[in-house]
């Protein structure tokens, strides 16, 4: 039925997050590089094209100033500084003949300028990356012919460039290793500590589930969303504790309160049979046992009542209620039974009719419920008030008494099943009717509230709307 909890590490919310933290952390990463990559390679080149560009144009100069055996010294000159394996120089006549040369004993390989330099129009210069047979790295050429269409070539190695990106691939390569195994740890970790209220919700849940209910969630710093998860389970649990608690209680009390009558009936029908067994106290005993059963048929069809008024699903007949002229019924109703018990019944209820959507017959027991509780609970020269006042959208009934009034541990327990103040225990009274009457309300969408303070008496609420 249920599903079995899984261990294994690689279905966790936390290795997930690692995962997915390690491969954002690849590809950022790793854009970044190919755009630094981008960026060096051609600011490189661009240097390194300049270069040639202004070295080739000092030479243009000098032809023109010195002619070609200024030239000649001045190849010699500059490849001795710039270095015979990283530079060289030559000038070609405009039919590609050899003018002047650098020493080009490291240049073996290199051949004569390309046939498309002969299309190559005056005063402009042309950029060519070549590979020299027996050299590791390419080199950079730039020809310029000059105004009487002579080529002026230079030439210079990509060694430090490429040397330059080769390291930076090296140390990108490292440094991306360990960028991805810190950030997979430090992912780890945080996402561990994420999830560390995860854990202690299931670890209280599991508590729970083993049947330690007083158990509750420690709510830690994890940040908001596991503090407001360990809250809201928190609260769940202490509705589920209070429900527990409360249907152990129903139970006992149905236990109690069933008990009693089935025992009474038995002790009547024991004593009975033990007894003389003349008729009439067979038809003694046939009336108590009626009585005791319709008290407990009583007690399981409220019960029922309660449930279903709670539940939503009690069959309610609605109409519009005149709720002043019900009140009057129910106080003509109590009338004489306040009089039985020396109590007066008043009532102050407003002459026009009062709407309220509703069902009468339930209506009208939570009335019948309020008068018999404040007749009931009110000594004998005792008064009990009635008060009806209608606003535009609501209706406010108040049933106020004099009588014994409710201890403040009671007050809040009142409205559930069974519940009695110790004072009322010994009387047969069930517990039931103020329970039924607060399902009723509130199926109106209605409130009822009580103020009591004991020895002075006891007032019930009842708004409804309109
Ligand atoms: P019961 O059948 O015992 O009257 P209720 O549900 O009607 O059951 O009332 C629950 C308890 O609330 C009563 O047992 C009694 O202790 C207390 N109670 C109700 N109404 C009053 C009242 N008007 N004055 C004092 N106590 C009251």
């Amino acid at each position: 039925m249920f599903s079995k909890r899984r261990n294994s590490i690689f279905g966790t919310v936390a290795f997930r997050l690692t995962l997915w933290y390690a491969v954002l952390l690849a590809v950022l990463s790793l854009t970044v590089f190919v755009l630094v990559y981008i960026r060096l390679t051609y600011t490189l080149g661009h240097r390194l094209d300049e270069v040639l560009l202004s070295s080739v144009k000092e030479f243009e100069e000098l032809y023109d100033e010195q002619s070609i055996d200024g030239l000649k010294d001045e190849f010699q000159r500059e490849a001795a500084s710039g270095g015979a394996k990283r530079v060289f120089f030559q000038m070609f006549s405009p039919d590609l003949k050899l003018l002047a040369t650098s020493d080009m004993s490291k240049w073996k390989g290199i051949g004569k300028p390309l046939s498309v330099l002969e299309d190559l129009p005056n005063n402009k210069e042309l950029f060519q990356t070549i590979s020299v047979p027996g050299r590791k790295y390419n080199s950079r050429v730039i020809y310029k012919k000059i105004t009487d269409g002579s080529i002026i070539e230079v030439g210079h190695t990509l060694k430090d460039n490429s040397i330059l990106m080769e390291r930076y691939r090296e140390t990108f390569g490292w440094g991306f290793l360990v960028i991805l195994a810190l950030g997979s740890i430090v992912g780890w970790l945080l996402a561990n500590r994420a999830m560390s209220g995860v854990k202690r919700v299931t670890q209280t849940a599991v508590r729970i589930g083993r049947g330690d209910l007083t158990h509750r969630v420690p709510v830690g710093q994890e940040g908001l969303e596991i503090h407001n998860l360990a809250l809201a389970f928190n609260e769940m649990l202490e509705r589920i504790q209070s429900l527990v608690t409360e249907l152990k209680e129903v139970t006992n009390n149905v236990a109690h309160d069933l008990r009693s009558p089935i025992t009474r009936i038995r002790g009547i029908a024991e004593t009975t049979l033990t007894g003389q067994q003349k008729l009439d106290a067979y038809q003694q005993m046939s009336s108590s046992v009626i009585e005791e059963c319709d008290r407990l048929v009583g007690i399981i069809n409220t019960m029922l009542d309660i449930a279903e008024t709670q539940s939503g699903v009690a069959n309610f007949t609605t109409t519009q209620v005149d709720i002043a002229g019900l009140i009057r019924e129910a106080y003509e109703l109590f009338q004489p039974v306040a009089e039985d018990k020396g109590v007066i019944l008043e009532c102050n209820i407003p002459a026009n009719s009062l709407f309220v959507l509703g069902d009468i017959g339930r209506l009208q027991r939570v009335m019948a419920n309020l008068l018999d509780n404040a007749i009931n609970y009110t000594d004998s020269g005792g008064r009990v008030v009635i008060y009806v006042e209608g606003t535009q959208t609501q209706v406010k009934i108040s049933v106020e008494d004099n009588g014994i009034g409710i201890d403040e541990e009671d007050l809040h327990q009142i409205f559930e099943r069974f519940y009695r103040a110790e004072k009322s225990r010994s009387s047969h009274r069930n517990g039931l009717g103020l329970s039924l009457a607060h399902a009723i309300i509130h199926a109106h969408e209605g409130e009822i509230t009580v103020e009591s303070s004991p020895g002075k008496g006891s007032t019930f609420t009842i708004i409804l709307p309109l």
